[in-house]
C-alpha cells in the first residue's frame, strides 16, 4: 500500500506551510507516502523572469532579480531547521545560485539554446524546495529522503513541455522510489522536472508537478494520488470568479479531464491520463483544512440525470473561421485544414463545422500569422481574439433535454459562439468574449447551483 500526496507552491510558501505539510505527511505515514512537492510560490515565476531578463542581454539584472528568492530559501530554512541543517542547506541554496548565474550567462550568449536553458534554470524551484521539505520532516522526526525526479521520469527533448516516455520512467521510478520506501523512509521528489535519456533536464510544462504525480502514482501502482492544493476539492466554478463556489464531492475521470482542460487549474490537464490505466483513485485535498474530505476522481461517479457537476472557463482563447464552397460535398477539406495547425504544432480545443465552414479554438495563437497565410489558400478567414471558452460539466448531460435552453436562458444577452457539445457527451462548451466570460460563468453557476447553494447554508 502506497499513496502519493503532492503538495503545491502555496501548501509549501513558508515555515509554517513547510511545517503543516510535515505533520499531515506524519499522520499518512501508514500508507507508506511518496511524497512531489512544487517549488515554493512564486519562485517558478521569479525562475522565469530572470530568464527573460537574461534574454535581453541583461545577465547581472537576472542574477540580481533571483537575490530576493534565494535569501527566501535560506531565511526559511533558517527558521525551520537546527543551525547545522540550515548552514548544510544554505550552502546548497549558493551552489544552485552560481550554476544558475552560469545558465542566465549562456542564455544571454547562445539564442538557439534558450529553451533547452529555461529548463535547466527553473528546474531549481523544485530541486531547492524538494531538499527543503525533505530536512523540514526529518526534522519533524519523520524520516525522509529526498529523490532526484530526473532520474526517475525520462522525457523527450522538446523543452518547456516535455513529454514523459514509457516505460523507462515506469522502470526507473520503481527502480528509485522503492528502495526508500523499503527502508521505511518517505521519499520526497520536485514535481515538474525530469530529464532526457541522456540526462538533460526538461519540465512538463506549468502547473505539470500534478502530472509527475499521477505518473509516479501509476510507476508504482499507488491506492491513491492526493492532489494536496489550497482549496477544498474541485469546486462547482473558479473560486475567484465564483466566491460561492462549492466543492464536489466526486467525478468521473472524463469529467474532471474536462474541466481541467477547460481551465480549472486545481489539476494540470493531463493528470488523469496516468490514473486512468490502474483506476487509481486522484483525491483533491486542502492542506489548510486536513479534515475536510475534497474532491474524488474516479472511474464511476454519482450522476441524476440532466444535472451538471461544474463549470470551468479559459480567457486567451483565439476562435478561427475558415469559410469556403469548396468544403460542400469536397472530400480532403478537412484534411488540408487540420494539417496546417499540425504543421505549425498548435492545438486545436474546440471545432465546430456547418455546411461551408469550420470554427475552432486555440490557446496558443503564436504561429497565427503564419497560420492565416496558409487558410487564406483554402477560403476565407476571420478571427476572433480575447475569446473565452466556458464548459459545462457532468455526466448528466448525456440526457440533455432542457439543459442546453437553461444555459442559453441564463445568458441570453450575451453573444456566444462555438458551441459543441464533446464526443464524449459530458460536456457543453461553447465561446464568448472575454470580457463577459465572468459575468456568463457568474450566471451559470446561479441557474444551476442555486439550490444547492440554499440546501448547504
Ligand atoms: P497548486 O499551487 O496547489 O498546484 P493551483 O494554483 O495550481 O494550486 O490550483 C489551485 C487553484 O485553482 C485554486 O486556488 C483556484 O483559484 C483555482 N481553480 C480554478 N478553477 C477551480 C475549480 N473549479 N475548483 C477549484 N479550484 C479552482
Ligand atoms: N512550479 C511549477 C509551476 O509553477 C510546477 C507546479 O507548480 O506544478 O508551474
Ligand atoms: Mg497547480
Amino acid at each position: 500500500m502506497t499513496t502519493i500526496m503532492k503538495f503545491g507552491g502555496t501548501s509549501v510558501a513558508d515555515v509554517a506551510a513547510l511545517k503543516n505539510v510535515a505533520a499531515i505527511v506524519g499522520s499518512f505515514r501508514q500508507s507508506r507516502p511518496v511524497v512531489v512537492v512544487s517549488a515554493m510560490s512564486g519562485v517558478t515565476d521569479s525562475l522565469v523572469t530572470s530568464t527573460i531578463i537574461a534574454s535581453q542581454g541583461q545577465v547581472a539584472e537576472a542574477i540580481k532579480s533571483l537575490e530576493s528568492t534565494f535569501a527566501r530559501h535560506k531565511s526559511t530554512a533558517k527558521e525551520g531547521l537546527s543551525p547545522e541543517l540550515a548552514e548544510a542547506f544554505a550552502v546548497e541554496v549558493d551552489q544552485a545560485a552560481n550554476t544558475i548565474a552560469g545558465l542566465l550567462k549562456l542564455s544571454a550568449e547562445y539564442p538557439s539554446l534558450r529553451q533547452e536553458l529555461y529548463d535547466a534554470i527553473v528546474s531549481w524551484g523544485e530541486m531547492l524546495s524538494s531538499k527543503l521539505l525533505a530536512l523540514i520532516l526529518f526534522e519533524a522526526g519523520v524520516n525522509s529522503q529526498q529523490v532526484d525526479a530526473r532520474d526517475c521520469i525520462v522525457t523527450d527533448d522538446n523543452y518547456t513541455c516535455a513529454l514523459p516516455l514509457m516505460p523507462d520512467t515506469f522502470v526507473r521510478t520503481r527502480a528509485k522510489v522503492l528502495p526508500v520506501l523499503d527502508q521505511g523512509a518517505i521519499p520526497v521528489l520536485g514535481g515538474f522536472i525530469g530529464a532526457t535519456s541522456d540526462g538533460r533536464t526538461t519540465t512538463l510544462g506549468r502547473g505539470g508537478s500534478d502530472y509527475s504525480a499521477a505518473i509516479i502514482g501509476a510507476a508504482l501502482r499507488v491506492d491513491e494520488i492526493q492532489i494536496w492544493t489550497d482549496v477544498t476539492g474541485v469546486l462547482t466554478a473558479d473560486p475567484r470568479v465564483v466566491p460561492e463556489a462549492h466543492t464536489v464531492e466526486r467525478l468521473s475521470y472524463a469529467e474532471a479531464a474536462e474541466l481541467a482542460y477547460f481551465g480549472a487549474k486545481v489539476l494540470h490537464p493531463k493528470t488523469i491520463q496516468p490514473a486512468i490505466e490502474d483506476s487509481i483513485p486522484v483525491r483533491i485535498c486542502n492542506s489548510r483544512a486536513a479534515d475536510e474530505s475534497g474532491t474524488v476522481v474516479c472511474a464511476q461517479t454519482i450522476t441524476s440525470p440532466r444535472t451538471i457537476k461544474a463549470i470551468a472557463h479559459k480567457s486567451g482563447v483565439t476562435t478561427v473561421q475558415v469559410t469556403s464552397a469548396r468544403m460542400l460535398g469536397a472530400y480532403g477539406f478537412l484534411r488540408a485544414l487540420f494539417e496546417v495547425f499540425d504543421r505549425h504544432r498548435t492545438v486545436v480545443d474546440v471545432v465546430t463545422t456547418s455546411e461551408v465552414s469550420v470554427s475552432l479554438s486555440l490557446d496558443d495563437a503564436s504561429s497565427l500569422p503564419s497560420i492565416i497565410s496558409e487558410l487564406e489558400t483554402l477560403g476565407t478567414v476571420r478571427i476572433d481574439q480575447g475569446q473565452a471558452i466556458i464548459c459545462v460539466v457532468g455526466e448528466g448531460l448525456k440526457e440533455m433535454s432542457g439543459i442546453a435552453a437553461k444555459i442559453f436562458n441564463a445568458i441570453s444577452d450575451i453573444p456566444v459562439s462555438l458551441i459543441s457539445q464533446g464526443a464524449s457527451s459530458i460536456n457543453f462548451t461553447f465561446a464568448v468574449a472575454e470580457e463577459q466570460v465572468h459575468e456568463a460563468v457568474g450566471r451559470l453557476h446561479h441557474e444551476f447551483f442555486r439550490e444547492q447553494a440554499v440546501s448547504a447554508a
